[in-house]
């Protein structure tokens, strides 16, 4: 019997970590996951209950004794009531397919459905998960209990499984909170790592890594459906002057200024980065030459107009010059890194030739053609 319960600890303790590795895949959150989630987890708990019985121990000949209600508890503690409402339904309906239409086994699909509609509650109370855990817990197993009290035939046989199987899932639940615990907290550390890494801290917009890692797999779709994809390279004019006068924290209110400007006028689908430093770069999806144009000269005005503010409340104004290149048309094919330095070079023209412009360079074969343009 103790055997038993300690295969049932097992079982529901390889699904949980099965389900934290779907979570950190999915990149699924506490609390509370979306409703799709919240019902693929439920089914997915239910079947994790379901198998909780194959192990389960034998009172009489319809009367099974396990820890599927973990299942259940752990579906509405770290799920949601949805997950907790498909869990109990599915091990009781479950429970009737595989071991036939009893009386003990629809007491059993009932207390099931019962405690899964009771999850709801124990998914929303602002309890703390480890309260939620106890009480659900116990909650079951006082359920588990008045229905072995109807169907057994052996007091004392009852008397015996009982106290174990409840010690065995009052222990399995604490278990089961500091695992779900632990997966979630270890899931969390990686989602906001992975954030970091890709994230430029001051603006929030993407940083350079992610930005390569971006104009690779829009260039590869560029050239699978022959579309256009264009890269707008802007650097802030005279920059150094903002932060030798104000201070370089009224710089950095400046850069996250405008890398909120720089969202506002890309469109939606377009992706904003941040390079470090004051250089910012926008890839505009399926963009050809003139519509990329447009959009460069529509940022480098709404900047020239806008004020920024400092953090003692001062304004002050700033320029951008900004640098175009589209693929196909200003770069070689082969080469990934291609677009951004035809679209760094436009940007150096654009210094060169007075700042707060917008330039690019003649299309890739002209280029060849006449090296020293
Ligand atoms: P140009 O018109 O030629 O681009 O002149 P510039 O002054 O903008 O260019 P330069 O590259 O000489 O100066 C860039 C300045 O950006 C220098 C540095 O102090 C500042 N800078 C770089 N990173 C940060 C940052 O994170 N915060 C702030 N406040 N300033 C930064
Ligand atoms: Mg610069
Ligand atoms: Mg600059």
């Amino acid at each position: 019997m103790l055997s038993t319960f300690f295969v049932n600890i097992c079982v529901i303790i390889t699904f949980m970590y099965l389900s934290g590795i779907i979570a950190k895949f999915y990149s699924i959150r506490l609390p509370f996951p979306s409703l799709r989630v919240q019902m693929i987890g439920g089914l997915l708990f239910g079947l994790y209950g379901t198998v909780l019985m194959n192990y389960s121990f034998h009172i009489n000949d319809s009367t099974i004794v396990d820890l599927r209600h973990l299942a259940i508890v752990t579906a509405a503690v770290y799920l949601g009531g949805l997950a907790s409402v498909i869990s109990g339904f599915i091990i009781a309906i479950l429970r009737i397919l595989m071991f036939g239409i009893t009386s003990s086994a629809i007491d059993a699909a009932f207390i099931m459905i019962l405690l899964g509609l009771s999850g709801v509650y124990f998914a929303y109370a602002s309890w703390s998960r480890l309260s939620k855990i106890i009480t659900m817990n116990l909650l079951g197993m006082s359920m588990i209990f008045v229905v072995l009290l109807m169907n057994t035939d052996s007091m004392s046989t009852l008397m015996r499984v009982y106290p174990i199987q409840m010690t065995i899932a009052f222990i399995g639940g604490i278990f089961i909170y500091f695992i779900a615990e632990f997966i979630n907290r270890s899931n969390e550390m990686l989602f906001v790592l992975e954030r970091r890494a890709s994230t430029d801290h001051l603006t929030d917009l993407s940083n350079r890594r992610q930005f390569e890692q971006s104009l690779r797999a829009e260039l590869q779709h560029a050239r699978h459906y022959h579309q256009k994809l264009s890269l707008l390279a802007i650097d802030i004019d005279r920059f150094k002057k903002i932060n030798d006068t104000y201070g370089h924290s009224a710089g950095d209110a400046v850069l996250k200024q405008l890398g909120q400007l720089l969202v506002e006028h890309a469109r939606s689908t377009d992706l904003v980065s941040r390079h470090g430093g004051e250089e910012f770069a926008i890839l505009l999806l399926d963009c050809g030459y003139h519509q990329s144009i447009t959009i460069a000269e529509s940022v480098r005005k709404a900047v020239a107009r806008s004020l920024f503010t400092l953090p003692d409340g001062q304004t002050v104004k700033l320029t951008v010059s900004i640098g175009v290149a589209v693929y196909p048309d200003h770069c070689d094919d082969h080469e990934d890194n291609d677009l951004y330095d035809q679209a760094d070079r436009a940007l150096y023209e654009a210094k060169n030739t007075g700042r707060n412009r917008v330039c690019s360079l003649p299309p890739y074969n002209t280029i060849v053609a006449e090296d020293d343009w």
